[in-house]
């Protein structure tokens, strides 16, 4: 099966026992036990499993081509299970523009873990390679990056990885899996807030690690995500397999329109420079053209101005909605630099634009009205 159609049928009779085509929400906390005691595989209490978070567990790595996944209650604890896989004492890489709550978490909160970490810039395998310590255990790929849509090469960083005993994760939120496929590009793990475009309606909170491969590795997440306890409820993980069936097409509208407001904010003369991996002017787009085959619906740019100014065009729009996160169907926009707070490396006049999947021209004639 291809991917839209595995979307809309993969795991569709787990736990469904009529012939219902759309699975039943299971509220249950609990299950009963077999007369004869209970089986590993049973389900059991809600926390430890339930069908509905199989069952979107089960679509997601389908569409990843991972071997299993951990659904978790936010991206954020999400990626939290990945690091408390290492241990103490372990090194990571990671981008300095990364997601800045990812930031926050390894610097404030995985440091009681002894964490080491290396922020850097990772457009470059070699700065990469240069970064390698003895006890550097995982590579942090998160590309394109948030807010500069920095490029890291992922088959290469991979290889590099691999030939060091070291595993990758790629935080592919952004492009989703319609987009892009880092585990067929060599990566060991994804990592997804589905917050944002499986959610895709902005009213779930959630996140899931992908494994390539159904390891150690997965098993020590899989024992996070049970006894951590940061799990989604049976009702989001309905609501995101739901909204999952129309991912490839929903992608299809975010790509389409975001690369025809990326070229018309590239001929505009109060915008400097437009950070869109789709744009041929772009640094990393030759590299986004091999590892992507859609740019996505994120856009950032600067503007010619002040941080002040910069503010006062996103105060200026109506259709598009000033609020941070992105993926939903509605278009929004925010200054990014005052959503990261301190340790932010993002530059103070830029924008960065979630276009959504209204009409192209309503969004560029909201924009020439903010712009001016
Ligand atoms: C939003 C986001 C996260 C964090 O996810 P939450 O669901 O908000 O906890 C992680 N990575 C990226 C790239 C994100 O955009």
């Amino acid at each position: 099966m291809r991917f839209e159609t595995k979307a809309i049928h993969a795991g569709l009779d787990i736990g469904n026992p009529t012939k219902a085509i759309i699975p039943p929400i299971s509220p249950s906390t609990i299950y009963e036990i077999d007369a004869e005691g209970r089986k590993e595989s049973d389900f059991h209490y809600t926390r430890l499993g339930n069908p509905n978070r199989l069952q979107f567990e089960y679509v997601a790595a389908a569409l990843e081509g991972g071997e299993t996944a951990s659904a978790f209650s936010s991206g954020i604890a999400a990626g939290m299970a990945i690091l408390q896989s290492m241990d103490p004492g372990d090194h990571i890489i990671i981008p300095e523009d990364v997601y800045s709550g990812n930031r926050r978490m390894v610097q404030t909160i995985m440091t009681g873990w002894k964490l080491e970490s290396s922020f850097i810039n990772m457009t470059d395998p070699d700065t990469i390679a240069a970064h390698i310590k003895p006890n550097t255990r995982l590579i942090w790929i998160e590309t394109p990056s948030n807010p500069l849509m920095r490029i890291t090469d992922i088959a290469a960083t991979a290889a590099l990885a691999k030939s060091h005993g070291l595993l990758t994760v790629v935080d592919n939120t952004w492009p989703t899996p319609v987009n892009q496929q880092p585990l067929e590009l060599g990566a060991d793990l994804v990592l997804h807030s589905t917050s944002k475009y499986f959610g895709g309606h902005s009213d779930i909170l959630g996140g899931i690690v992908i494994s390539k491969k159904d390891d150690d590795f997965a098993e020590k997440v899989r024992i996070i995500q049970r006894f951590g306890g940061a799990v989604p409820s049976p009702q989001d993980c309905w609501m995101l397999s739901r909204s999952t069936r129309t991912l490839a097409y929903r992608m299809k509208g975010h790509n389409e329109n975001a690369g025809i407001i990326a070229r018309y904010l590239e001929s505009h003369k109060k915008v400097a420079e437009v950070y869109y991996p789709g744009l041929e002017s772009f640094a990393g787009y030759d590299i986004a053209k091999k590892q992507m085959t859609g740019f996505g619906g994120m856009i950032s740019f600067l503007i010619k101005g002040s941080k002040e100014e910069a503010v006062k065009i996103v105060g200026r729009s109506k259709l598009i909605k000033r609020a941070t996160s992105l993926g939903g169907v509605e278009s929004t926009w925010e200054h990014r630099q005052s959503s990261e707070g301190e340790g932010s490396i993002t530059p103070d006049d830029l924008i960065r634009l979630s276009v959504g999947l209204e009409h192209p021209q309503d969004i560029i004639d909201d924009l020439e009205e903010a712009l001016g």
